[in-house]
């Protein structure tokens, strides 16, 4: 594994003079860590240490660069053993071979091939991108087929093969400035192939019979200065050549073993004469660990299924897989057929069309481009609310397609709906079902409904559900209200968390309708609530109030604040709403500004106005290509984020960095990744807050098991001084322990994080449940919704 900031910062002398340019030795090292600064800007380090330093931060796979310009590919530079640790890196190149003794046609079939076997999917180019070009013999003929390679096909890279050294010389003339890979040094003519690699500078494949000899050749190649190699390990059957490139990759990634740490070249057809078998052997090599693979023949059948092999296994698994915006028709639509939106978030669109498909129900599904986000995130982000989504559907060409206008929109946007419909006067927005599950039953009633050309009443649920909501919240008030009485003060603890009440959300069906009606009541009673509940601070969620936010927002602050003296926390990504919002505010130095992120409209706009009012800011770590992977970008961001808000004169005790918080259904590895962070966080930007939106780590699972995992995951937060948490005001558990009444079970929730062995049969059935709720929550326990009763 390359050094991560931690390691470095060993190294460094933590005075933090900030001659490096940087605020902290450890903002220093973390820029280091991720390749952005360089180990010899700080003066202060033995230059010994530095090239230790350097040559620790290489990939234990080093990476080799072949051709040039636009059409520049790279082998190797891998890090992991397997994918989902982070991901692979460099996908291997796949191609055939042409020789010297070759007729004419055959290579000009081949050449042909390669122009020929070329798909298009998701935006992406799937072709063949490497030739191994063997001379047995001829020179003149050797020159004459890579002139005609490099003109017919110029963006393959080549692999040259030839024991004449004269010849590969006059090749590598003519390849100019695109560089090829020679292959095949071997004992016999080491010095003068090295040779001819260190003045060319073009990289050099390592033939051996066997590892050992690919060793011994390979240290003596790094002893002259080599750096670019490429390995045969000149495996002699398969289960050989399986074993040899787990142990290549193994012994380069676990044991840091130079002179196995660089690309493999391999040749499936030399271990079978079935081309069928050939292709399984490819499949494999692309998996473990090739980076080029050469087969016998170009055949279309078997390459377009290696292709999407090959890009599937070298996505990066962190980053969200998009489909293409459009129109998708599912199950035969026609033009009395259902019309239903959704985002182009890879994951969400192959559940929802497997659910409609299952439903059998014609249906012509709007994918709306999303930047890969899911539907809430999505519309949090400003990317899927009425105001984009309006003008997709007016252009998308639906409104050709079918007769009727009843488009159905993911039920967590239902909050959305009136937005919508003023957006879509044309249009009856029906709010369909919150989870994919309720897929088939909604659309089999609605599409029946919609054939005898009556409509869902629509009004008449929203009101049920209004008065079920409402018949909730008086239950709730009477019993915060009964307890509140009976609840005897306890002692302070250490453990203690800053609560800002979620709950005013204009996602929240009553809320956001109180909000479309400017009806103050119920916003206002939820305040209240917030109030007598605990709250610190009332986040005010009025999402991306592209459409009145001059108005919205000034008005939402108002209200609350004729009701309630508690600060509050304006949350919405519109930075001209959140002015407005906290300019009508009568305490706006109290408030807090949720949230400010790297991006230059938020950015440029919310922090001189937070430096005036001096106001504390949320700095949301969100990049530029969305979520961050690990706690190392995190730890980048947050470098770069507070720098930016020092210099607009906001202090680092002002400012509360949010590492974001995603659910444990998204990926387990996230929540392990803020945690790691939160641990390191004061040595790199010290003095600073933190803050999380709890609930989100229980997003999209059931609703009644979302308590336990909100409890669980704040006292787990609580291990690295977690300042504040925007949380479920309602849930009186979980604000006894914002509050710090219950330290005996975030001693525990601490033991069991820290790997204390505990006697599992003397917990008490609460206990029970804390623990087996850590041990989701830290990937201990595979998550399902009964890990409860495992
Ligand atoms: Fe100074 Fe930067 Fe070196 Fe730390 S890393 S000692 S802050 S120059």
């Amino acid at each position: 594994m390359a050094l991560t900031g931690i390691q470095i910062l060993k190294y460094l002398p933590k005075t933090n003079c900030k001659e490096c340019g940087f605020s902290t030795c450890m903002a220093f090292a973390m820029k280091v860590a991720s390749g952005q600064a360089d180990i010899d800007v700080c003066p202060y380090i033995d230059p010994k240490i530095k090239e230790e330093i350097a040559e620790a931060l290489a990939p234990p796979i080093r990476k080799v660069e072949l051709g040039g310009d636009s059409y520049t590919y790279f082998l190797g530079g891998e890090s992991v053993l397997f994918r989902h640790d982070k991901r692979f890196e460099n996908p291997p190149l796949i191609g055939t071979f042409i020789s010297t003794n070759m007729k004419n046609e055959e290579i000009s079939r081949r050449i042909e091939l390669y122009k020929k076997l070329q798909w298009e999917r998701v935006g992406i180019t799937l072709k063949l991108d490497t030739l191994f070009l063997h001379d047995e013999g001829s020179e003149e003929r050797f020159i004459e087929i890579i002139k005609k390679v490099r003109n017919e096909i110029p963006w393959v890279a080549l692999v040259l093969a030839s024991s004449n050294v004269g010849a590969l010389k006059k090749a590598i003339e003519i390849c100019n400035d695109f560089k090829p890979l020679l292959y095949g040094v071997n004992f016999q003519n080491f010095e003068d192939f090295v040779n001819l690699s260190l003045s060319t500078k073009v990289p050099l494949t390592i033939v051996g019979k066997s590892l050992d000899e690919v060793c011994s050749l390979s240290e003596r190649a790094l002893q002259k200065g080599l750096k670019e190699l490429v390995l045969d390990p000149g495996s002699q059957t398969l289960r050989e050549l399986f074993e040899d490139l787990v142990i290549i990759r193994k012994s380069a990634i676990k044991s840091r073993f130079k002179p196995l740490g660089f690309p493999v070249i391999t040749f499936p057809y030399r271990y079978t004469d079935s081309y069928l078998l050939e292709v399984l052997i490819t499949s494999m090599i692309i998996c473990k660990y090739g980076s080029i693979i050469i087969l016998s023949d170009l055949k279309p059948e078997a390459l377009f299924n290696l292709l999407i092999e090959r890009m599937n296994i070298y996505t990066d698994p962190q980053k969200p897989m998009v489909v293409e915006e459009g129109i998708y028709p599912i199950n035969g639509p026609d033009e009395n057929s259902l019309v239903a939106i959704t985002c182009n978030f890879a994951l969400t669109y192959f559940i929802v069309s497997g659910e409609i498909e299952a439903s059998r129900v014609p249906t012509w599904l709007l994918i709306k481009d999303t930047e890969g986000l899911s539907v809430l995130t999505a519309w949090a982000a400003g990317k899927f609310g009425a105001d984009t989504i309006a003008p997709f559907v007016k252009k998308c060409g639906i409104e050709e397609k079918v007769k009727h206008r009843n488009l159905i929109i993911p039920g967590y946007l239902a909050g959305i709906k009136g937005e919508l419909e003023d957006e879509l006067p044309d249009w009856e927005i029906i709010v369909g079902p919150r989870e994919a599950s309720g897929i088939p039953s909604f659309f089999k009633k609605f599409y029946e409904e919609l054939k005898r050309g009556e409509k869902v009443s629509e009004e008449k649920k929203v009101k049920e559900e209004r008065k079920i909501s409402e018949k909730i919240e008086i239950l709730k008030e009477e019993t915060v209200e009964k307890e509140g009485k009976s609840e005897k003060k306890k002692e302070e603890s250490r453990y203690k968390v800053i609560c800002i009440a979620e709950n005013i959300n204009i996602m929240s069906k009553r809320i956001g309708k109180a909000i479309k009606e400017r009806n103050p009541q119920p916003i206002q009673q939820m305040a209240k609530d917030g109030a007598k509940l605990g709250a610190d601070y009332l986040d005010l969620n009025i999402g991306p109030a592209k459409k009145d936010a001059f108005e919205l927002a000034p008005w939402i602050v108002k209200i609350v604040e004729e009701v309630v003296d508690i600060p509050i926390s304006l949350d919405t990504t519109n930075p001209e709403a959140m002015i407005a919002g906290l300019k009508a505010s009568k305490q706006p130095s109290k408030a807090l500004i949720n949230s400010i992120t790297i991006h230059k409209e938020r950015l440029n706009k919310l922090a001189p106005f937070a430096a005036e009012v001096a106001c504390d800011v949320v700095a949301l770590l969100w990049g530029e290509k969305g979520l961050l992977r690990d706690a190392n970008e995190r730890a980048d961001l947050t470098v770069d984020l507070v720098n930016k808000l020092n210099e607009y004169g906001i202090p680092n005790e002002k400012i509360w960095v949010d590492p974001v918080l995603t659910p444990i259904t998204l990926d387990v590895q996230q929540i392990r990744e803020v945690l790691n962070f939160l641990s390191i966080l004061q040595e790199i930007t010290p003095g600073v807050k933190t803050i999380v939106g709890l609930s989100n780590v229980s997003n999209g699972i059931s609703s009644h098991l979302r308590p336990y995992l909100n409890r669980v995951m704040l006292m787990m937060l609580m291990k690295y001084n977690l300042y504040s948490a925007i949380l479920d005001i309602y849930d009186k558990e979980l604000v006894e322990i914002a509050k710090g009444k219950h330290p005996e079970w975030v001693t525990l929730v601490h033991k069991i994080m820290d790997g204390e062995k505990i006697d599992i049969k003397s917990l008490s059935s609460k206990e029970l449940e804390i623990y087996k709720t850590v041990k989701v929550l830290i990937g201990e326990t595979i998550f399902s919704e009964s890990w409860l009763e495992i």
